[in-house]
C-alpha cells in the first residue's frame, strides 16, 4: 500500500475565545465564568493518497475549512499530528518543511479576498516561484505565461490588475498561483461557491484537467454534495468538528449510512428521487462553544437512542473501504433501503 501523500492523526483544534474586561472582572470577584472555546476540530483522523481527490463536505462551522487550513499548514492544530510523505511535518528539517510547504497550496473562496489588489497578475504568479528560486528573472515572463495558459487566461493580459478580470478569471488567476510553486496537493476550500453556476462548471473541468495533466491530488472542500459528487474518488462527511462517515463516492451516493449523510442526500436534487427516501436534516447545526454531549448529531437525529446522548460513537468500518461513526452500526444501512 503507498505511503499517504497527506495524513491527519487525532488532529484537533480549538480556539480560545478570551474573556472581555467585565469577564475578567467577574472572574476575579469569584463568579464561576471562564474562557469561550471553540470546539472547531475533534480528533481527527484523514489519509489521503497521492493522485487521489477527496471531497471534505459538511454545513457551515462544521469545522471542514479549518481542518483544510490545518493541512495546508496555515493553521497549527491543537492536537493531532500532520504527515507529509508518512513524515511528520513538525519534526522535518527547514529545508523539508519549505519543501512540503511548497508541495501543499490552498486555493480560497474569495479570489479577490486572496488577491492583492495593487500587484499586476504577472507579479501575484510570479512573486513565490522567484523568491523560492524556482525560476530565474530571466525566464519569469516565459514561466507565468506558460501557467497563465494552463489555467486558460490569455497571457497577454498579464500586466492588468486583479479588478480588471471576472469572478471565474480571478478564480484562474488564484489557480495559476498556487500552480506557479509546482505543488502536488490542492486543498480547495469552497473553490468555486462564490462564482455563477454557468462559471462553476467551467472551473470544476479545469480542476479535473490540471489532475491529469500535472498528476495532482486534491482534497475538495464544499458545504454542497453535488459539487463534490462528479470529481471526488472519495467523499467524507463531516459534523460539528468530527468525521461522521466516509466512503467511495459512488457507494455514498447509492447507499449513504450515517444519518447525517442521508439528510443531507435529501437536499441534492436527483433525477432518481424516489430512492431518497429519508428525512432532511432539522433545525440549526449546535454551537462548537457548547456542542451536544455523546454523538454531536444528537438533538437533530430521527434515529436517536438513549446512549447517543452520552456515548461518543467510533469511526468504524461498516464494509469495502467505508467507516461511519454511529451507534447504528450497520443497521444505519439497513434503514436506508
Ligand atoms: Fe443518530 Fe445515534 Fe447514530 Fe448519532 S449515534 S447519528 S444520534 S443514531
Amino acid at each position: 500500500m503507498s505511503v499517504p501523500l497527506i495524513e491527519v492523526r487525532r488532529v484537533s483544534k480549538r480556539f480560545v475565545k478570551q474573556l472581555d474586561l467585565a469577564g475578567k472582572i467577574a472572574q476575579r470577584l469569584g463568579s464561576e465564568i471562564r474562557d469561550e472555546v471553540v470546539h472547531a476540530v475533534d480528533k481527527v483522523d484523514l489519509a489521503i493518497k497521492p493522485g487521489e481527490v477527496v471531497g471534505l463536505v459538511g454545513e457551515s462551522g462544521c469545522g471542514k475549512s479549518t481542518l483544510g487550513r490545518m493541512i495546508a499548514g496555515i493553521l497549527p492544530a491543537t492536537e493531532g499530528t500532520v504527515l507529509f510523505e508518512g513524515k511528520e511535518t513538525a519534526a522535518m528539517t527547514g529545508a523539508e518543511q519549505r519543501a512540503a510547504t511548497l508541495a501543499v497550496q490552498m486555493i480560497f473562496q474569495d479570489p479577490f479576498a486572496s488577491l492583492n489588489p495593487r500587484m499586476r497578475v504577472e507579479q501575484i504568479i510570479g512573486e513565490a516561484p522567484l523568491v523560492h528560486g524556482l525560476v530565474g528573472r530571466a525566464g519569469l515572463s516565459n514561466y507565468v505565461d506558460e501557467i497563465l495558459l494552463k489555467v486558460g487566461l490569455d497571457p497577454a493580459l498579464k500586466r492588468r490588475y486583479p479588478h480588471q478580470f471576472s469572478g471565474g478569471q480571478r478564480q484562474r488567476i488564484g489557480i495559476a498561483r498556487a500552480l506557479a510553486v509546482k505543488p502536488r496537493f490542492l486543498v480547495c476550500d469552497e473553490a468555486i461557491a462564490a462564482l455563477d453556476v454557468s462559471i462553476q462548471a467551467q472551473v470544476l473541468n479545469l480542476f479535473m484537467d490540471l489532475r491529469q495533466e500535472l498528476d495532482l491530488t486534491y482534497l475538495f472542500i464544499s458545504h454542497d454534495l453535488s459539487v463534490v459528487e462528479h470529481i471526488a474518488d472519495r467523499v467524507v462527511i463531516m459534523y460539528l468538528g468530527r468525521v461522521v462517515e466516509t466512503a467511495p463516492t459512488e457507494a455514498l451516493f447509492a447507499d449513504p449510512r450515517h444519518p447525517y449523510t442521508q439528510a443531507l442526500l435529501c437536499e441534492v436534487p436527483r433525477l432518481d428521487q424516489r430512492k431518497r427516501d429519508f428525512t432532511p436534516v432539522e433545525g440549526e447545526i449546535p454551537s462548537p462553544l457548547d456542542p451536544p454531549t455523546g454523538c454531536h448529531f444528537h438533538p437533530r437525529c430521527p434515529f436517536v437512542m438513549e446512549q447517543c446522548r452520552t456515548a461518543i460513537p467510533k469511526l468504524e468500518g461498516t464494509g469495502h473501504e467505508r467507516r461511519m461513526a454511529c451507534h447504528l452500526g450497520a443497521r444505519a444501512g439497513a434503514q436506508s433501503s
